[in-house]
């Protein structure tokens, strides 16, 4: 059914449609309205389209991807993210002055894990 190609094409804020954050095997998706708050405001200051690379994970997706249990990206709260034309260490300072919660600063892979976890500020790289 050609309509079902349509599902979550929502836009959902100046600069992103719901289908970028669904799962890319089930396109299930939760979303938390903050996330996609601190996104924008980054996506505002970057002046760059940001690419999520991943979203929502469904668990047997998570699994698949070697995501951590209990990965903030199964509930929501993660996503991760590249942008063209821009050093990643200064896209870390960008979302450092966003303030998320969680960010990870994958070097090689060259991209950054951004969360709004509930519980205290994190940071790691690999
Ligand atoms: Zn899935
Ligand atoms: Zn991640």
């Amino acid at each position: 059914m050609q309509m079902l190609n349509e599902i979550n094409n929502v836009v959902i804020a100046p600069h992103f449609n719901l289908s970028e954050f669904a799962c890319p095997c089930c396109r299930r998706i939760m979303l938390h309205p903050l996330l996609l708050e601190k996104l924008e405001k980054l996506r505002k200051i970057i002046e760059r389209p940001i690419h999520i690379t991943s979203g929502y994970r469904c668990p047997k997706y998570n699994h698949q991807v070697g995501g951590i249990l209990n990965s903030y990206h199964c509930i929501g709260l993660a996503a991760d993210i590249k942008v063209k034309d821009i050093n990643l260490i200064e896209l870390l300072g960008r979302a450092e002055e966003i303030d998320f919660a969680g960010i990870g600063y994958y070097e090689k892979k060259n991209f950054l894990h951004l969360d709004v976890r509930p519980t205290k500020r994190t940071r790691w790289r690999e």
